[in-house]
């Protein structure tokens, strides 16, 4: 009748917890999303280009200027020296980035090692290609791997390592030591690395991004995704870009053709505008963050919230027991958004099984009083069960 991955599935957690803040008319710390519109020169250049530029098909890899603009962006960011030519195609969204990566490069029966908490996206969409997922499990509060683990779930089957750095929803980024020995196994297991980078640009105080692609063996086995929409703050432009080596980007490239075939053309015009042109949105949009997220953890930590370091991304974590919750992150988020009028993300539903449901996540890219609201909201929820 219809494909079993799908018909089990349940809908996405964010568009739940989306839809009930809509309805409860509650405070929404869920879905990640900022409440600013993103960096106006960079809308009005799309807007420029929706009037007066291209709207036909672009190129299918991407315009050569936007492809340009990547590899200089990460050239100066980041170090890399990616051929605009041969090295870089843009999306739809580091969510089509992700299904050409599983698409082309796996084939049925093939091992995929994923790390859990992961984005809810992978596992449908490795299983739909005919991956076979082998799942470390991180948890709290270091949500790290080692190599107990990396032993455990690498095997000669290994085809793939899909590894999301900086890491949604803990907020954490991996050590240099720790993308080392990842960068280890991958090698030694002739494995390709597919690296979610989307929030690479969105690491707080002396965190430093490294990108596994970087790391010694690692140039040529590594698909190296980013968002524009997480870049600039737009996350509903879905502009994504697969960065690979070109015999990787060459067949990359087939999946995105017969997926989206090509992005919005204004759109892909405004971001290679706006990579050329943000250095100060770039110095400054981190800073503005991790004033956001100090709000929030200082207000929480006063309502005697026990709260989780949060180093890059949109988010923060509270530890519900350490914070006298007395009940799992399913249930508590479900009263906080019904009954206290304000919305999270269980951290469960990013874990196969419930095997981490202490934690809730909560999105500080948010205005000061909607943030405030949030915190006397949670402290209602919280107090709702004594
Ligand atoms: N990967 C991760 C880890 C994300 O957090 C997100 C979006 N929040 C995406 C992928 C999807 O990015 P896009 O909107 O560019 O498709
Ligand atoms: N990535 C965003 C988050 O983690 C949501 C994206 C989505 O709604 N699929 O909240």
């Amino acid at each position: 009748m219809a494909n079993t991955i799908y018909t089990a599935l349940p809908t996405t957690i964010f568009t739940v917890m989306s839809g009930l803040a809509r309805e409860m008319n509650a405070i929404n710390l869920g879905q990640g999303f900022p409440d600013e519109p993103g960096p106006l020169a960079i809308r009005q250049a799309a807007a420029e280009a929706v009037i007066n530029g291209n709207n036909q098909y672009p190129p299918m890899p991407g315009i050569p200027e936007l492809r340009e603009a990547v590899a200089r962006h990460y050239a100066r960011f980041q170090g890399l020296d990616l051929d605009w030519k041969s090295e870089i195609t843009v999306t739809s969204g580091a969510t089509e980035a992700l299904a050409c990566a599983f698409l082309a490069l796996i084939e049925p029966g093939d091992e995929v090692v994923l790390f859990q908490p992961l984005y809810d996206a992978y596992l449908p969409m490795v299983r739909r290609a005919g991956g076979v997922p082998r799942l470390a499990t991180l948890k709290p509060p270091y949500w790290r791997f080692d190599r107990a683990m990396l032993e455990s779930v690498f095997s000669d089957r290994t085809r793939l390592v899909v590894l999301n750095n900086p890491l949604n929803p803990t907020a954490t980024a991996f050590s240099e030591a720790d993308l080392t020995l990842l960068a280890e196994y991958c090698v030694r297991h002739n494995a390709i690395a597919v690296c979610d980078e989307v929030w690479e640009q969105v690491v707080f105080g002396d965190t430093v991004h490294r990108p596994l692609m970087a790391f010694p063996g690692m140039r040529d086995r590594t698909v190296k995704i980013g968002s524009a929409g997480k870049m600039f703050a737009l996350t509903g432009w879905k502009v994504g870009f697969l960065c690979a080596s070109p015999p990787l980007t060459e067949v990359l490239a087939k999946a995105h053709q017969f997926l989206t075939f090509t992005t919005p053309p204004n759109l892909q015009t405004a971001v290679a505008w706006g990579l050329d042109n943000s250095a100060d949105w770039f110095a400054t949009m981190p800073g503005a963050l991790a004033a956001s997220r100090d709000r929030l953890a200082r207000g929480l930590e006063r309502e005697g919230f026990v709260v989780l370091p949060s180093q890059a991304t949109y988010f923060l974590n509270i530890d519900l027991p350490a914070s006298g919750v007395p009940d799992g992150d399913v249930a508590f988020s479900m009263r906080a958004v019904k009954e206290a009028g304000v919305a999270g993300i269980p951290v469960s539903a990013f874990y196969e099984a419930d095997v981490v449901t202490s934690v809730l996540r909560l999105c500080f890219s948010k205005k000061d009083e909607t943030l405030d609201e949030g915190v006397r909201r949670l402290a209602k929820a919280r107090a709702l069960y004594r």
